[in-house]
Order: C-alpha cells, then sequence, then structure tokens
C-alpha cells in the first residue's frame, strides 16, 4: 500500500496516521470494550511477544510510560542513595528524573555535537573524577537513542565492562533504530522505550515497555511493575509501582506495529533523505553514523545561531508550519537539578546545541513538496543573513 501524503503540514500528523489505519484501530479497541477486559489480557501478551521478537530480546514487559519504565529499570538493579548514574546532558528530562526518585546521583555528560548522543571520552573523563572523589559508586549509564539514533553502544559497552556497570538504554526515541542487523531495545542490559503518541511508536495515552535478556531481572521487572507482587498481587514481597499498558493501549499498538514495520519505518526515512537533499549546504543537517539507522522521533537540523534559529522558526510559523526547540536548557541547568554537585565545568556542546537546535515536521505521512515548501523556507531565511 501507498501512503497518501498531506497537504497540511504538521508537526507530527496524528490524525492523518488515525485516519490511514482507522478501521483496523476501531475495530480492535470495539474487541476490547466488548470482552469488558480492561487490564492485562490477551492483547497485552501478544504485543509484548511482538514486541520481543521485533526488537530480538528474550523478554519485553509493558508499563505506564516511559519514565516509569527508566525507574523500574533502576529498582531491578537497586540503585539507591551513593550510586552514581551517568546521563547525557543533552536529553529529556525524565532521564535524570528517575535517577533523582531512586535517590542516587545524576552525573551529567557532555554529548557529541554531530549525533546528539553520549559522548563516551567526556563520560570515561565523569567516571574516573567519581571515582577520584570517592563519595560515589558508578553503577549506571543511561544512554539515550536521541531523536531516533541510537547511541554509540561498542563504545558505551566498552566503557560498562570496563568500570563494571550497566548499560541502561533509553530508546523512548529510539524504538526502530539500529546498528547493523540490532534493533534499539536491545543494547542495554535493560532497556526502555515509550509509547507516547508523538514518539516514533505512538499510542492513544501513555504507554511504555522494558526489554531485557536476563531471565531473573524480567522477573523481577514484572513484580515491580505490579505493587511487589509474588505469587499475585495480593502477595506483596517488595515495594513496587503500579504500573501497567493499559488493554485498549495494547490492543492499538499491535495495529500500529504492523503499520509502523511494514510502511512508516521506511516512509520517515525516506522524508530524512528529502531533507537531506533540500537542506543541503544551508544549515547543518543531522548525521546518521555508518550502519546506524534512524528511527526519526526528530528531525533535528543546528542553525548558526540562536538569532538565526528565531528567525527561521517565526518565518516557518508566518506560514503555519509548526518547529520546535528540543532542547532549550541542558540537564544541568534544570533547578530541579540544583542540589545535584556539578562534576564537569564544561558541557560545550550541550551549551551550543542548545542555542542551535531546530526540530523540523517530521512524519511517515509527510510529503516531498511539502519538505521542499519547509526547506525552501529555511533557505531564504539563511540567504538573506
Ligand atoms: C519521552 C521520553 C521519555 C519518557 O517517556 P514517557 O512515556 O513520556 O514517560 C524518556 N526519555 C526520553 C529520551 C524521552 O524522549
Amino acid at each position: 500500500m501507498i501512503i497518501k501524503k498531506g497537504i497540511h503540514v504538521e508537526f507530527r500528523d496524528l490524525k492523518r496516521q488515525y485516519q490511514e489505519n482507522q478501521i483496523a484501530i476501531n475495530k480492535a479497541i470495539q474487541t476490547v470494550l466488548q470482552d469488558a477486559c480492561f487490564i492485562g489480557g490477551q492483547q497485552v501478551c501478544e504485543l509484548e511477544q511482538e514486541l520481543t521478537s521485533y526488537v530480538g530480546v528474550k523478554n519485553c514487559i509493558t508499563c505506564a510510560n516511559g519514565t516509569d519504565a527508566l525507574q523500574i529499570a533502576l529498582m531491578t538493579w537497586n540503585i539507591k542513595e551513593g550510586d552514581a548514574v551517568f546521563i547525557p546532558d543533552f536529553t529529556f528530562f525524565s532521564s535524570g528524573e528517575v535517577v533523582s526518585l531512586v535517590g542516587a546521583t545524576s552525573i551529567f555528560v557532555d554529548v557529541c555535537e554531530d549525533t546528539y548522543n553520549i559522548d563516551t571520552d567526556s563520560l570515561e573523563d565523569a567516571i574516573e573524577q567519581v571515582l577520584e572523589e570517592g563519595r560515589l559508586i558508578p553503577r549506571v549509564i543511561i544512554a539515550v537513542d536521541l531523536f531516533g539514533q541510537p547511541a554509540e553502544y561498542t563504545k558505551v559497552r566498552k566503557l560498562a565492562d570496563q568500570y563494571n556497570m550497566y548499560i541502561l538504554e533509553d530508546a523512548a526515541q529510539g524504538f526502530g533504530g539500529s546498528i547493523g542487523d540490532r534493533k534499539a531495545g536491545s543494547f542495554g542490559d535493560i532497556s526502555t522505550t515509550s509509547f507516547f503518541p508523538a514518539k516514533p511508536l505512538g499510542c492513544y495515552g501513555d504507554g511504555g515497555a522494558i526489554f531485557t535478556d536476563n531471565e531473573e531481572w524480567a522477573e523481577l521487572i514484572r513484580s515491580i511493575c505490579v505493587h511487589g507482587k509474588g505469587r499475585n498481587k495480593y502477595d506483596n514481597i517488595r515495594i513496587g509501582l503500579n504500573s501497567r499498558l493499559d488493554t485498549v493501549q495494547a490492543a492499538i499498538l499491535k495495529e500500529k506495529l504492523h503499520t509502523f514495520i511494514e510502511r512508516e519505518l521506511d516512509a520517515v526515512n525516506e522524508v530524512a533523505d528529502w531533507y537531506d537533499v533540500y537542506l543541503c549546504n544551508c544549515v547543518i543537517t543531522p548525521i546518521i553514523l555508518p550502519d546506524f539507522q534512524s528511527s526519526w522521533a526528530q528531525y533535528t537540523i543546528q542553525c548558526a545561531d540562536s538569532q538565526i534559529r528565531s528567525t527561521i522558526q517565526d518565518t516557518l510559523k508566518a506560514e503555519g508550519i509548526p518547529s520546535m526547540i528540543y532542547y532549550q536548557k541542558p540537564m544541568h541547568k534544570q533547578l530541579a537539578f540544583s542540589g545535584v554537585k556539578q562534576y564537569f565545568g564544561y558541557y560545550e556542546n550541550t551549551e551550543r546545541l542548545c542555542e542551535r537546535v531546530l526540530s523540523l515536521p517530521m512524519h511517515p505521512y509527510l510529503a516531498e513538496e511539502n519538505v521542499e515548501k519547509v526547506s525552501k523556507i529555511i533557505r531564504n531565511v539563511v540567504s538573506k543573513e
């Protein structure tokens, strides 16, 4: 089936996506309503199985959202006060929030300017500094697959092995991305994703999933997701959460996963190729490393400076075209983390990116003529500067 392209430029066209899959999705929702089984059930089991085989891991446990997924991973490893968790400085707030929730300390690390992902040289420096100070124990590296491209896991794994740490892959934006023939969600000791509506694979509310090859952890995760259950949820053997994926959301995701695999992932890559061509030599376009594949949670360019960026954004807006700044503020500058000791005086790349990045409309239903239109407006602004 060929994807029909829309006329309006939406940042992420969820209405259009629904229209394309309306019959199947409506039917899936109706089945849940008729069965009146709203928590757990067959749809959740089937979705977990399909996700397991798509991602290529032994276990998938769905949960309420991507933030819970990260927290549950940290709880599974008993990460607590006195533990250091290393996180890219350029990411969504959740990645650091969960560290504070379990009482551990976030250590923010600069990112690579080209890939936007964690810089392993800065990471090693940060680990060494924490060890030298001797107050915290380095335990976990949270590597984020920002904007859809997996982090450089060969390098991250080397450091994790060297310093005896776990890798938690935050694939909230990376679902569908890959390195060679390995899919995002399979690179961490535990990996997580989010099904927030605007993510590469989104549901119609909140949702998340946790992936691991480790059977023991998988069992623990299943327990933590349901009030620390033992034999059943009225047999409580540890403190857990109430974090489950609703049956309705699982039914929707099952339908959307098929479309995602069959059409949407290729379609977003085609859109990215068009942008690359139309924006070439005008702004810095995203760099995807050789052998890496992005699922394009965002198509994020770098403008020359923040002045030009706001002119571009205003000009686009005047033409009815939305754009977003992901992210305005480095993690280490978030007020919520003002109590967290800064190990690093420098976050040069993150600081520079926060001044210059701009995310453009990106979704599988974006027409080439609209990519061309958006790009022309940007070209015009840049050539006038
Ligand atoms: C969206 C996102 C999350 C959190 O997912 P929710 O489902 O919204 O809780 C975590 N990490 C990153 C990088 C994200 O983009």
